[in-house]
């Protein structure tokens, strides 16, 4: 664990993607790094050609590097990475990507530009790419907006006046300026955020369970 610590303070960059496939076997759907010669199971081959609902299926990675993310809100752990010490109820820290991958955040000594730490993070894309007077705009709209008095670091309230209420803020006055609906928290979260959510928590949910028991096996769609 102490190595794990010091990696991640010295933001190493995050390790590759891990491999995560799903097989199904003896009425069991299971996943592991890789397809095995042997079902753990059964001790038969697992594979067999002619049948398709068998093959084995990879599992997406559901993390992207939010530098390469353009006019998105996105969000990852306070501290380390997803797949790291994240125990499924840390703190979490959100931001929003300029048209150039600059991460855009508020926390209590500020609101800052990240040009490098947010490269495990849950992305939610906020522009369809054709439109380009939005876009040709974004990267202005939120200089101006992230320098209003309200980010400065004395504002800054742990549940009121957060990471959140600035990102949303800016959400809501862009879409205000379109003359569109604004969120209110729970909406957002609840239509865009708590997907993407569920399905990264998933997906660590396994990375654990393969990494100490090289299976995780489960009925059929329990998962
Ligand atoms: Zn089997």
């Amino acid at each position: 664990m102490a190595m794990l610590r010091e990696q991640e303070e010295a933001e190493l960059p995050p390790p590759l993607a891990p491999c995560l496939v799903k097989f199904t076997h003896c009425d069991r759907d299971i996943y592991s790094s890789a397809v095995p010669q042997q079902c753990p199971i059964c001790g038969q081959n697992p594979v067999s050609s002619w049948d398709l609902e068998q093959a084995p299926v990879s599992i997406p990675y559901p993390f992207f590097n939010a530098h390469r993310e353009k006019c998105s809100f996105v969000l990852r752990p306070t501290k380390g990475g997803f797949l790291g010490e994240y125990d499924g109820c840390s703190d979490l820290h959100v931001g929003i990507t300029s048209s150039k991958g600059i991460v855009h955040h508020y926390n209590e000594s500020g609101s800052h530009k990240d040009a490098t730490g947010w490269e495990q993070s849950v992305s939610i894309p906020l522009v369809p790419p054709d439109q380009y007077a939005l876009i040709h705009q974004w990267d202005s709209y939120l200089e101006v907006f992230s320098c209003n008095e309200k980010w400065l670091p004395h504002r800054y309230d742990e549940n009121d006046h957060n990471c959140y209420t600035y990102a949303l803020m800016f959400i809501n006055s862009l879409l205000h300026l379109q003359e569109k609906r604004t969120f209110t928290k729970e909406e957002f979260t609840e239509k865009f955020v708590l997907p993407k959510t569920r399905r990264a928590s998933k997906y660590i949910t396994l990375c654990h369970e393969v990494a100490q028991n090289d299976y995780y096996i489960v009925h059929h769609s329990t998962l």
